[in-house]
């Protein structure tokens, strides 16, 4: 074992935070954790862990569940891409979860890093996990400034992490560095002097800790904008699901039209999108409620105008639309964008 994995893990073994996935060699529940852990912090990840492993306790139980209900147990947590794949690998795996590293690369959603991370905690099989946390670590400790974004920074950290990674203790040498990059080599202001690498770590030495690790590009942002329409008739009210290779893929919202730019009110009603919703003669009441509501997304923001309708009882207008009783509405699983709005309106 070299001095590099010795004093990680001794780290490890007195500031280790005690997380239920850790305290497991389930391949499943480690799967779980880490596609939710993937862009969730641990401390928001955590309660919808807990939830999700109790109502899908396994394999099986998450390949029996209906799609909306698995959708339901993800709301909120975002890329939802996430929870479809895990529904979709679960169905594909027949018996026993699989045991070799190829088998669950393979499953829909894993990449590099999950199946190396389920490989070393589940089996303790020699895979070296390569998370912004390792890239931060070794970057620093070897002084490293090639961009962790780029290919070729991709594939010296991805071969520097397998020639470090402890090949006797693997499963516990990825949690030691995952979470010392987590607690003790923070992006900024890491304590270095309580580090028990500092001794040898080149950042320290040559002041380069506020510059490594180096990104190449930051992705630029873009804006989408949406009208989304809360209608009322009676007690009910429309939903859609949305399909399509877009955001939120199969969750349910209200009826949308998206415009190029940010609309007016009388620009939107004036759309011929806007004014097909209704059946001739139809003499609806429309107001905005909400204007320029912005919700920040990895790469884009949408920016969103929120419009009431109210339609008479026996309205035929927006059957293209699901009629829901609007006492029903949270049973679906919807946006956050679409939660924090029904929260307010309802
Ligand atoms: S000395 Fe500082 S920069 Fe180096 S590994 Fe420790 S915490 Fe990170």
């Amino acid at each position: 074992m070299s001095d590099f994995s010795n004093k990680l893990i001794d780290w490890y073994s007195v500031n280790k935070r005690a997380l239920p996935w850790r305290e497991t060699t389930d391949p499943y529940l480690i799967w779980i954790s880490e596609i939710i852990l993937q862009q969730t912090r641990v401390v928001q990840g955590y309660d919808y862990f807990i939830r999700f492993v109790e109502r899908f306790p396994t394999v099986k139980s998450l390949a029996e569940a209906d799609e909306d209900e698995v959708m339901k147990y993800w709301q909120g947590l975002g890329y939802y891409s996430r929870a479809r794949n895990l529904h979709t690998a679960a169905k594909s795996i027949l018996g026993d979860f699989p045991k070799s590293y190829d088998e669950i690369l393979s499953l829909k959603g894993v990449g590099e890093y999950t199946a190396s991370a389920i490989c070393s905690f589940a089996y303790n099989l020699p895979y070296a996990v390569v998370d912004g946390n390792v890239y931060r670590v070794l970057s620093r400790y070897l002084g490293i400034d090639t961009p962790i974004d780029s290919t070729q920074g991709k594939k010296l950290f991805a071969s520097l992490a397998a020639e470090l990674l402890d090949k006797s203790n693997p499963g516990i040498y990825n949690q030691a560095i995952m979470d010392f990059g987590a607690i003790q080599c923070i992006p900024s202001s890491p304590d270095c002097n309580v580090c028990p690498l500092v001794d040898s770590c080149i950042a320290f030495a040559e002041k380069l800790t506020r510059v490594l690790p180096v990104k190449q590009g930051k992705t630029k942002s873009s804006n989408r904008y949406f009208n989304y329409i809360y209608v009322r008739m009676g007690a009910y009210t429309f939903i859609n699901k949305r399909s399509g290779n877009d955001i939120w893929k199969n969750l349910f919202e209200l009826p949308l039209i998206e415009t190029e730019h940010l609309l007016s009110e009388e620009e939107f009603y004036a759309l011929p999108q806007f004014q097909q919703l209704f059946t001739s003669g139809e003499e609806p009441m429309i107001r905005c409620l909400e204007r320029n509501v912005k919700h920040v997304l990895s790469h884009r923001i949408i920016i969103t105008n929120f419009y009431e309708v109210v339609l008479s009882e026996h309205s035929k207008s927006f059957s293209n639309y699901k009629k829901v009783a609007i006492k029903d509405i949270d049973q679906f699983a919807v946006s956050r964008l679409i939660h924090l709005f029904l929260e307010k309106y309802l």
